[in-house]
C-alpha cells in the first residue's frame, strides 16, 4: 500500500535557525530527535523568493515564471501534488495559517477534499494597531495636536540631523504614551499559531480510517510581524519579554527610517522574537506526531518538513523576504522521515523543484503525468550524490504583486545558480553578475573579481541559459491562459487587492 504523506512548510524558516541545521539555541528540539531517524537534507534551495515564487515549485514542480512572469499562484488544471494525490486514491487536506498568496484563489486548494485558509478569521480577529504603525497614533486627540506635529514635521526636513531627531522622538512618542498598551501577545498577532492548525489537522486525521492520505500544513509562526505565543517565549527562556516590549521591537523593526547600523541595536532581541515562533512550532508537531502515533498511522507515514524561504535579519542589509536570492533567503531546512529506512544525510545541492516527485516516488504512488521534475528518492536512499544545480529565480523588487498595474510583476528577472562550491546571481535589471565561492565565503560578503574562475563562469552561465530557454520551450499556453482568465474572474469580482498583505 502506498505511503500517507505529511508535508509541513513553514514561512520564512532558514536553514540555520533549525538546530538539525547546526544552529546553536534550542529551536527544534523535536525536530532534531525526528533527523536522526530520518533523511536531511542540508542544501535544500528554493526555486524562488518570497512565497509566490516559492510554492509553484513546492506544489507543481514548476519554475516560478516558467508559465509566465505576471502569473501569481497556480493555474487552474494545473496538476499538483494534492491532484495527483488524489487522483490516486488518497485523502487530502490542506490547513494553511493565512498566508493569501497560497489561498484557494491562487489555485492552491486544487486537489484538496478539506482545504482551510483561515483568511476570514484572521481578518476579523487581529487587533494589531496598524494604524498606529504607520504614523497615525494620535488617534482622536487630532485637531491642535496633529497641526503642531505637522509643523515641527516640516521644519525637521530642513536638516538631516534634525530630521533624525524627530523621527526618533516621535517613534518614541507614539511607541510610550500613544498607543494604548496592548492586552497580550495573542491579541498582536496577525496568523493563527500552530497549536491551531495542529488542533484542525489532528481533527481531520482522526477521520481518514485505512486509507492513504495527503495532508499538508502551512505554519506562519515565525513570520514578521514576531509575536510568539507568552509559552514558546517560556520555552526559550525569555518569558520576561513582555506584549508591549515586543510591540515595540516590532515597530522598531518595520522602522524605513533608520539605516541598517541603526536597526543592528535590536536585531538581536527580534531574532529572540523569531526563534521563538520556530520553537511553538517545534512544540506543536510533536502533538502532531504522537496523535499519528495515536491513531496508529505514523508507522505508514512519511513527513517532510521544509519552509518556501528564510528570512533576512541585515545579513546583507535586508529585513524579512523581499525577492532576493542571498543565502539566508534560498536556503531552508529539509527533513524526510520515511518509515523503514536509515538516516542518511544528502549534501548536494536539492532544489524545491524535485520535491514533489520525490514525495510521490518515496510514497510508492503512481508516477506523474505533467510534472517535469525528476524524483531524488534513489539517490537519497542509497546515499549517491547528483551535480545539477539548483536554479532560483524571481522578479526584482516585486514586495506587492497584487499591484498588477504598477507593473511591479513585470521587471526584469534576478536568477541564481546554487552549486555546492559556487554560486552566481544574474541581475537582469543591472545586466550585472556576481559569483561566489560558498566555500571561502559562506556569508557571501565578496564576490569574486571579475575575470577570475572563468570556467566556472561559463559553466554556470551555460546553466541559467539553459533554464530559461526551457521554461520559455515548455511554456504551456493553455495554462497561461487559463491562469491568466481566472485571475481577471478574481479582480472583477474583488478590484481592490488589499495592501497589508504585501510581502508574504
Ligand atoms: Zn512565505
Amino acid at each position: 500500500m502506498a505511503k500517507s504523506i505529511v508535508l509541513i512548510t513553514v514561512d520564512c524558516l532558514r536553514a540555520d535557525h533549525a538546530g538539525f541545521g547546526g544552529y546553536h539555541r534550542p529551536t527544534t528540539p523535536f525536530l532534531d530527535s525526528l533527523a536522526a531517524e530520518s533523511f536531511v537534507l542540508p542544501a535544500a534551495i528554493v526555486a524562488g523568493t518570497p512565497t509566490y515564487y516559492s510554492f509553484p515549485a513546492i506544489f507543481a514542480a514548476r519554475a516560478p515564471l516558467a508559465i509566465g512572469r505576471d502569473i501569481l499562484g497556480l493555474a487552474p488544471g494545473e496538476p499538483t501534488l494534492a491532484s495527483v494525490l488524489k487522483q490516486t486514491g488518497y485523502a487530502t487536506a490542506a490547513f494553511s495559517a493565512a498566508n493569501p498568496y497560497i489561498s484557494a484563489r491562487f489555485g492552491y486548494g486544487q486537489g484538496f477534499d478539506v482545504f482551510r485558509d483561515f483568511l476570514d478569521e484572521e481578518a476579523a480577529q487581529s487587533d494589531s494597531p496598524r494604524d498606529e504603525a504607520a504614523g497615525n497614533g494620535h488617534g482622536s486627540s487630532g485637531g491642535r495636536l496633529r497641526r503642531m506635529n505637522q509643523r515641527l514635521q516640516r521644519l525637521s526636513r530642513t536638516a538631516p540631523s534634525l530630521a533624525r531627531l524627530y523621527d526618533e522622538v516621535y517613534f518614541q512618542y507614539c511607541q510610550r504614551w500613544a498607543i494604548p498598551p496592548p492586552k497580550s501577545l495573542d491579541s498582536l498577532r496577525r496568523f493563527p499559531s500552530a497549536d491551531r492548525i495542529v488542533d484542525q489537522a489532528c481533527s481531520w486525521l482522526a477521520t481518514v480510517g485505512k486509507q492513504p492520505f495527503f495532508l499538508w500544513l502551512h505554519l506562519m509562526d515565525p513570520h514578521a510581524p514576531y509575536y510568539p505565543t507568552q509559552k514558546a517565549l517560556e520555552l526559550m527562556g525569555w518569558a520576561q519579554i513582555s506584549a508591549q516590549r515586543a510591540r515595540y521591537l516590532n515597530f522598531f523593526w518595520q522602522r524605513s527610517d533608520l539605516r541598517p547600523e541603526s536597526l543592528m541595536r535590536h536585531r538581536d532581541e527580534v531574532i529572540v522574537l523569531y526563534d521563538s515562533g520556530i520553537r511553538w512550532v517545534d512544540a506543536q508537531l510533536l502533538r502532531l506526531v504522537e496523535t499519528l502515533r495515536k491513531l496508529g498511522l505514523w508507522e505508514n507515514c512519511i513527513l517532510a518538513l521544509t519552509a518556501d524561504h528564510g528570512e533576512e535579519f541585515l545579513d546583507h542589509g535586508g529585513r524579512c523576504h523581499p525577492p532576493g536570492l542571498m543565502e539566508e533567503l534560498i536556503c531552508v531546512p529539509l527533513l524526510l522521515r520515511v518509515p523503514d529506512t536509515p538516516s542518511r544525510t544528502a549534501t548536494s545541492p536539492f532544489s524545491l523543484l524535485n520535491l514533489a516527485p520525490t514525495l510521490i516516488d518515496t510514497a510508492g504512488a503512481r508516477p506523474l503525468a505533467g510534472f517535469q521534475n525528476e524524483s531524488r528518492w534513489q539517490q537519497i536512499r542509497t546515499g549517491a550524490s547528483w551535480d545539477d544545480p539548483a536554479v532560483v529565480e524571481c522578479v526584482a523588487g516585486c514586495t506587492n504583486p497584487f499591484h498588477r498595474e504598477s507593473g511591479n510583476r513585470l521587471r526584469p528577472r534576478l536568477l541564481a545558480v546554487r552549486e555546492a562550491r559556487y554560486k552566481m546571481i544574474f541581475d537582469f535589471e543591472s545586466s550585472q553578475e556576481r559569483l561566489y565561492d560558498l566555500e571561502a565565503d559562506p556569508r557571501e560578503l565578496r564576490p569574486l573579481a571579475i575575470g577570475t574562475e572563468t570556467t566556472v563562469r561559463r559553466r554556470l552561465l551555460e546553466c541559467a541559459r539553459r533554464h530559461i530557454e526551457r521554461t520559455r520551450n515548455e511554456r504551456n499556453a493553455n495554462l497561461s491562459l487559463r491562469a491568466r482568465l481566472s485571475e481577471m474572474r478574481l479582480e472583477w469580482a474583488e478590484p481592490a487587492y488589499p495592501s497589508a498583505t504585501a510581502g508574504f
